[in-house]
């Protein structure tokens, strides 16, 4: 590993100096990523800026109704916190469903958001790779694409997001808050990750060097009947090969308010827009369901290895909504 120097951060504003000081530098969180990605050479920090201590720990009400989650909230905290727990119910299970116990004791939000993906050319610095080096190559369109993306890739990167508590952040319109070098500002997580275009290397909407410094989740009152599933190779411990998270209000039998978000299909989570307009208005039936998966899957673009994806994720959207009715006429 190169030799690198570490800060300990104590207020934002002094975080985010020290990272502009060195343009080499790198947040630190729980490193529970970026230490994993260090060793292997794909990332090779001068500095390391750790955030840790920095006034970001906390869950708190908003005046709106809503929650505020700061960055160095871990993602056990913010899986056991009693009010996510009972107004955003998809967003704990979300993150229960990620990595393990220590891991998730570590892992931070700000940095769960902002953890690279798994695609294995990606982690592998012997490869080419158009996200690690650009312009050098994507080998997993015609390689090892059996997790990668079904919707919105194109051929200079096909790789997918790995964060699951991300999938439920975006379902409730999340907001994601920031502190850069020029100021304070906010991005809604929908416009957090940038397309893939021909430029995957470039992944964020973030200014350079920004710090992330929290998450806000407006009020729904749709989200406290919510569900995040995720499917996976083994039952534990893995990442998912496709997941959705789902919200959704209805009453007398009709879909009042839909809120979908699905996971391991792109290269950021994916909201669900296709599937919530089918689903708003309609008739609370698995028929209703399935039309909405289907308006959404109708651009997916399976690789040869992964077409698997497209029946898996429809199937998951029927029964997850099925899932979530039957439990609030219950
Ligand atoms: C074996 C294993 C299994 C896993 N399984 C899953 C899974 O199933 N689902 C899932 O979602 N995740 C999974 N993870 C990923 C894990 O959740 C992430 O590694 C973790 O969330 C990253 O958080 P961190 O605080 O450790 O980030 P770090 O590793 O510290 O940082 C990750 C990135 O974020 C940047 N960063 C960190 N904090 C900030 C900030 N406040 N502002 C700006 N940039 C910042 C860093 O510079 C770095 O680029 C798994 C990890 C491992 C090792
Ligand atoms: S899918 Fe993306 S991350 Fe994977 S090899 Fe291709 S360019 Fe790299």
């Amino acid at each position: 590993m190169k030799e690198f120097g570490y800060q300990r951060a104590s207020d934002v504003a002094g975080a985010v100096a020290l990272l502009g000081a060195e343009p080499d530098a790198r947040f630190l969180g729980g490193g529970t990523n970026l230490v994993d990605l260090m060793k292997a050479g794909v990332e090779r920090p001068a500095r390391l800026v750790d955030v840790r201590e920095l006034p970001l720990g906390q869950v708190e009400p908003t005046p709106e109704g809503g929650l505020h989650v700061g960055a160095t909230v871990t993602n056990a905290e913010l899986a056991a916190h009693p009010e996510v727990r009972r107004r955003y119910p998809a967003l704990a299970q979300a993150v229960l469903s990620g990595a393990s116990g220590q891991l998730r004791n570590m892992a931070t939000v700000g940095g769960n958001l902002l953890q690279r993906t798994r695609c294995g050319y990606f982690t592998d610095v012997t490869q080419p790779c158009n996200k690690r080096v650009p312009g050098s190559g994507c080998p997993a369109v015609e390689g090892e694409h059996h997790n990668h993306a079904i919707l919105g890739a194109t051929d200079h990167c096909v790789a997918v997001h790995p964060s699951d508590m991300a999938v439920a952040l975006t379902a409730f319109d999340a907001v994601v808050h920031f502190e850069a070098a020029d100021g304070a500002g906010e991005l809604p997580l929908g416009d957090l990750y940038l397309p893939v275009g021909d430029t995957p290397h470039r992944e964020t909407a973030l200014p350079p060097g920004a710090l992330v410094t929290g998450v806000t989740l407006p009020p729904a009152p749709a989200a406290a009947n919510s569900r995040y599933r995720k499917v996976r190779e083994r039952a534990s411990y893995a990442f998912a090969i496709g997941s959705v998270a789902a919200a959704l209000d209805v009453r007398d039998g009709v879909v009042r308010d839909a809120r979908l978000a699905l996971g391991a299909v792109a290269s950021r989570p994916w909201r669900a827009v296709a599937a919530e307009r089918v689903l708003t208005g309609a008739p609370a039936t698995p028929q209703t369901y399935a039309a909405a998966a289907d308006a959404e899957l109708a651009t997916a673009r399976p690789l040869p290895r992964n077409a698997y994806k497209v029946d898996l994720v429809r199937n998951l959207v029927v029964a997850v909504l099925t899932e979530l009715v039957e439990e609030a006429t219950r």
